[in-house]
């Protein structure tokens, strides 16, 4: 019967890595069964040579029941060291897990303050407590980011919703109000209206991004028309502003979400329109390489500060500067949630008073040129 040529299958990572650690820790079970073994061998000799040099120090014989009386408390004596040597190990390795265990408690009922220190050397005995610590820091900043989203959020739902409830009582309580002063105070109230709007929608966009919530539906779009009817939907800012807007892009089409598309450029058009002063410029470019497509906003505005810049993808963060009163510190946020969504990446380069560049980072394997 011919023989079947079976061709070993190569492991995977998580195999390998599975095999690995059963191999440590077996490794050191040896090692700490041999550490035992020689403690044993160690206390044994110890107790034969003392025994050894008082049996011929007393000029005694080493025979007969002088010998044997010897050999016997030789033999407890090496009894109880080997019983207190091995009692030691384990009382070690007993209150590591009993720190352990007071540590995985503390998480629990939810205080991720925990710095795990154990004595025992063994590796899986270290990794373990490695892992809890790295759990504990990552748990801990996920419990500030929920604190300060529910802070945050409240903060900026609080403001608007105070101010629409001034100006309409004043409108319906101060019946002396002139046309003009009755109509700031409309405008007032729609422009809060629709800050709350675009606040609700960014957030349930955010979250759902957050959470994979949502269905991507991807559609062939063309990088460089799509953005240039982003751009012209901000024509009227555009034109009050006066700022010369030049899109010069390659013919590439990406496989991505129209609606999140459409998000991610808004977003950023946006910004580098209200962060540009009267009279400024934006340019819209791409470059690419072996591997990428590299998709810039330029805008010669006010520029980010090196403390903030690498906050801005942060959400509900905000530099405090001309413009960022019209903003609510989410887009920035969307903008990386999105790339991340796509497998993009996104970065910024700024510097104060001398405007901003925000590259999206666009994989060549999910665009092609037209
Ligand atoms: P916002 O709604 O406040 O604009 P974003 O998340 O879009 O929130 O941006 C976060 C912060 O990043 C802004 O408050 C602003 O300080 C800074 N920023 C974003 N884009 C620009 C830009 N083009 N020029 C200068 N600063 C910018």
């Amino acid at each position: 019967m011919p023989k079947k040529n079976k061709e070993k299958k190569p492991l995977t990572e998580e195999q390998v890595k599975r095999r690995n650690y059963v191999q440590d820790v077996r490794r050191s079970t040896l090692r700490f069964g041999l550490l035992l073994f020689v403690y044993n061998i160690i206390a044994t000799a110890v107790v034969i040579l003392i025994s050894a040099a008082i049996v011929f120090g007393a000029g005694l014989e080493f025979s007969g029941w002088t010998g044997f009386i010897f050999l016997i408390i030789a033999l407890v004596v090496d009894m109880i060291i080997s019983f207190t040597l091995t009692s030691v190990l384990m009382y070690r390795s007993n209150s590591d897990i009993e720190r352990i265990k007071q540590a995985l408690n503390q998480m629990m009922e939810g205080d991720y303050n925990v710095d795990l220190k154990i004595k025992t050397r063994a590796r899986p005995f270290q990794e373990i407590a490695g892992m809890i610590n790295e759990l504990a820091k990552e748990l801990d900043s996920v419990s500030i980011l929920k604190r300060d989203f529910t802070k945050n959020f409240s903060h900026e739902f609080k403001t608007p919703i105070a101010s629409i409830k001034g100006y309409t009582e004043l409108l319906l309580e101060d019946k002396h109000l002139t046309d003009e002063e009755r109509n700031k105070y409309y405008a007032i109230i729609v422009e809060q209206t629709e800050f709350l709007s675009n606040l609700a929608n960014s957030t349930l966009l955010l979250s759902n991004l957050e959470s994979s919530n949502i269905v991507i539906d991807k559609v062939d779009l063309y990088i460089d028309e799509q953005i240039e009817e982003i751009a012209l939907l901000s024509y009227s800012e555009v034109e009050t502003k006066n700022i010369e807007v030049d899109i010069d892009l390659d013919h590439w089409v990406v496989n991505a979400s129209k609606d999140l598309f459409q998000d991610l450029w808004m977003n950023l058009i946006n910004n580098a329109i209200k962060y540009t002063k009267v009279d400024g410029h934006i340019k819209i470019r791409d470059e690419e390489d072996e591997s990428e497509i590299r998709v810039s906003i330029l805008d010669d505005g006010v520029g980010i500060s090196e403390e903030a810049l690498p906050h801005i993808f942060e959400t509900y963060y905000q530099e405090r500067q001309p413009g960022s009163n019209k903003g609510i510190g989410l887009g920035l946020s969307i903008c990386k949630q999105i790339c991340d969504a796509f497998g993009w990446s996104i970065e910024a380069k700024s510097k104060k008073g001398m405007g901003s560049t925000f590259t999206v980072h666009i994989p060549k394997n999910s665009a092609t040129e037209y």
